[in-house]
């Protein structure tokens, strides 16, 4: 989403005139997309911004902008703790960047503009600059309805909006149109999507209507909530190859009593009731998740329940994350109690456990003969990369011409993070 959101924000600069820099140190402008989910995001900007005070010493002109929803957060502290910057916007601001600049070559060096619950961003961009030629994200929803204890993301994205079908189809087509072969549906709770226009469609009535644009090879999606979740998802993925067979769904902890503190609106239970239905599919649908260690009042206990959870979930990727205490949000009232050593410790047992997990799924991989959508150069010893409709990894050597094709690959090595193979055709 915020890939999407820096190219949204990089199509509105171009539009306005301006064109990409080869890197920092050459451009003109230089806007920080930010996140905020967790502190360590916005000691990142920080940092980053500490940098960019040396060049712009070396360059008086130089225009720096914070943007996204550590700006959000933060507001008019970025210009006391950073008085060199010169721009700070909410999230779902692209289309504003260009005035802002504008506004603040004109104003005495700054512009600020916050997105307000009242006065929403339109749904709709008509400039992007997208890094990939093949594949595309796609904004289907913004913003969250959820209040998840631990979350700041309602704070920053505001309420949820969707956009129309007919829109979100009509992009998909100018995109398919243009060479794209997948693309990928965003939203902070993307499967509770629903048709603001009079065709009405569900998130699963969405995907069907999108896989049977022609030209169109992969339809992914991220992230769908536990409590939205239903089967007419499964049933689309089961009778659309295009529609890939992976979900992300994320459970945050194995602990109901954890769980219900985080006010995820779920219990283990229910959590596994929804895997085992996922699991039921005619086509393998690989999963993955997101987990927090350290909630407060996680007791070693609810962390072993976790540990239980993903051994038998078996997913084929987690992210995990050290709890990081946010504002606005209700779990800062809770006792954050463990160290973060602590937090530390099972995050790092946590990982460990679920690379085994990991080397074990894929070593099933051996020998068998995937279909890969070539997407890049190798990060090691290979030439190619691509990903399997399920997301997996492969890295194979091949000729450059296969970038952007669909190829066949043997699958002869595995790690824990990805495949490895040999191109058939
Ligand atoms: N709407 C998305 C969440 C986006 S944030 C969803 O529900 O899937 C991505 C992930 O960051 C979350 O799933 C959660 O695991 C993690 N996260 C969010 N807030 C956090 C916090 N305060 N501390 C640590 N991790 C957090």
């Amino acid at each position: 989403m915020n890939e999407l959101d820096s190219e949204k924000i990089a199509g509105n600069l171009q539009h306005s005139g301006l064109e990409p820099a080869g890197n920092a140190g050459s451009a003109d402008v230089v806007i920080l997309n930010t996140c905020s989910v967790r502190e360590k995001a916005v000691q990142k900007v920080y940092a980053r911004l500490g940098t960019l005070k040396k060049m712009k010493s070396a360059k008086q002109d130089l225009i720096i902008g914070v943007v996204g929803c550590m700006a959000q957060l933060e507001g008019k502290q970025v210009f006391t703790k950073a008085p060199f910057v010169n721009l700070v916007a909410g999230p779902q601001k692209g289309h504003a960047i260009p005035g802002l600049i504008e506004r603040a070559q004109t104003n005495g060096g700054r512009a600020i503009d916050l997105r307000m619950d009242d006065d929403p961003e339109p749904l709709e961009n008509a400039y992007v600059l997208r890094e990939s030629p093949r594949r595309a994200g796609v904004t289907i929803s913004e913003g969250c309805n959820c209040r998840c204890s631990f979350c700041v993301v309602p704070f920053t994205r505001g309420k949820q909006r969707d956009r129309e079908s007919a829109n979100i189809v009509h992009e998909v087509e100018e995109l398919v149109a243009q060479g794209f072969l997948e693309i990928m549906l965003l939203g902070q709770t993307v499967n509770a999507y629903h048709d603001p226009s009079s065709d009405r469609l569900t998130f699963a009535g969405l995907l069907r209507r999108l896989a049977s644009i022609k030209g169109l090879r992969r339809i992914r999606f991220t992230s769908p909530h536990p409590n939205y979740f239903n089967d007419d998802v499964i049933d689309a993925i089961d009778s659309c190859p295009q529609i890939c067979n992976q979900i992300h769904l994320p459970v945050q902890s194995g602990s109901t009593k954890v769980l219900r503190a985080m006010r995820r609106g779920y219990s283990r239970e229910g959590y596994l009731a929804t895997v085992a239905r996922i699991r039921r599919a005619r086509r393998p649908i690989a999963l993955s998740t997101d987990i927090i260690v350290g909630f407060p009042g996680e007791s070693d206990a609810d962390f072993r329940d976790t540990l239980r959870l993903i051994d038998e979930v078996q997913y084929d990727c987690v992210f995990s994350f050290k709890y990081s205490p946010r504002p606005n949000t209700t779990a800062l009232k809770l006792c954050d109690d463990l160290t973060d050593e602590e937090k530390g410790d099972r995050l790092k047992i946590l990982q460990e456990n679920q690379k085994l997990i990991q080397f074990n799924r894929n070593a099933a991989y051996l020998g068998r003969i995937v279909e890969v959508l070539v997407d890049g150069k190798a990060k090691n010893k290979f030439l190619l990369a691509g990903r399997m409709t399920d997301n997996r990894i492969v890295n194979f050597d091949g000729a450059e011409d296969l970038m952007g094709q669909l190829a066949m690959i043997e699958i002869t090595g595995f790690g824990a993070n990805s495949l490895s193979g040999t191109w058939i055709q």
